[in-house]
């Protein structure tokens, strides 16, 4: 670590220290949601710390008159930083701004044809994450994660910010020492093409088994076949809100997460 790099780790952690999550507030956070059960109280403490300094150092700014409390941006920092428990919080410094939208916002986007002409057409997102910029989340889906089901734009959301640090969104993080980047890559590929297949099979995208045939079909949320870079942020979702469901859809998967983030959920709730 360089000095620049322990000069703002010193900052951030007297900055800290002097804003606190109150012990109710952070209590009421943990007891809220069901992904942080069982987590034991070393993570917990770990866990507080990173969320303290995410909100020391984030800012959250309300769009469209969103209504943004205390409750609602500690279950935001407590959500963003548990995939930090083995990492730390230098992992999102690329990003300072937080927008809260009162709804599922639609964005205007804008592409070019052949002939030069612009074409303009709205898209609905549930949260976004901009490159080396803000990340927007809407109060119905931070309301809606956090419950143990898979679904957390929370945690999808970093996830981006996460793969993007090395400049590439590509589905792979900058990885750890001794992490093998190519069997990142192979794993994570072929069980996005797998699930590719699954969803074009007849009946891919339903739950359970079809009847007549042995055929496994998937459970996860067919968003993640969109594309390598939303897989992985789908994946992170059901690493650390339901992580029996990649466990059994694909493990390598789960291996090379937990390798990542340097923790296992799947023991968490016994
Ligand atoms: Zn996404």
């Amino acid at each position: 670590m360089g000095i620049l790099d322990r000069l703002r780790n010193e900052r951030q952690r007297r900055r800290s220290e002097r804003n606190p999550i109150p012990d109710e507030l952070w209590e009421w956070a943990v007891k809220e949601h069901r992904i942080f059960r069982g987590m034991g109280p070393e993570n917990e403490v770990g866990l507080r710390k990173l969320s303290t300094a995410f909100l020391s150092l984030k800012r959250f700014d309300a769009v469209d008159g969103a209504a943004i409390n205390d409750e609602l941006k500690v279950s935001v920092a407590a959500q963003a930083c548990l995939p930090l428990l083995g990492l730390d919080i230098s992992w999102y410094r690329d990003f300072t701004t937080i927008f809260i939208t009162p709804d599922s916002y639609t964005v205007t986007q804008s592409s070019t044809d052949e002939a030069g002409v612009v074409h303009e057409y709205e898209d609905e997102f549930a949260g976004e994450a901009f490159a080396l910029g803000p990340v927007a989340l809407s109060v119905p889906d931070i309301d809606a994660s956090g419950w143990g089901d898979g679904y957390n734009t929370v945690i999808h959301e970093m996830a981006h910010k996460l793969d993007g640090l090395d400049g590439a969104f590509d589905g792979r993080p900058p990885l750890h020492e001794g992490m093998d980047g190519s069997l990142w890559k192979t794993t994570f590929t072929e069980a996005w093409e797998d699930l590719k297949a699954k969803l074009d099979s007849p009946g891919g995208g339903s739950r359970g088994r079809k009847l007549g045939t042995s055929k496994r079909r998937t459970s996860m949320d067919s968003y993640a076949a969109v594309s390598l870079d939303e897989f992985f942020a789908v994946a992170c979702e059901y690493f650390w809100e339901k992580p029996a469901v990649l466990i059994r859809e694909y493990p390598e998967v789960f291996d090379q997460l937990k390798l990542f983030f340097r923790r296992d959920p799947s023991a968490w709730r016994g």
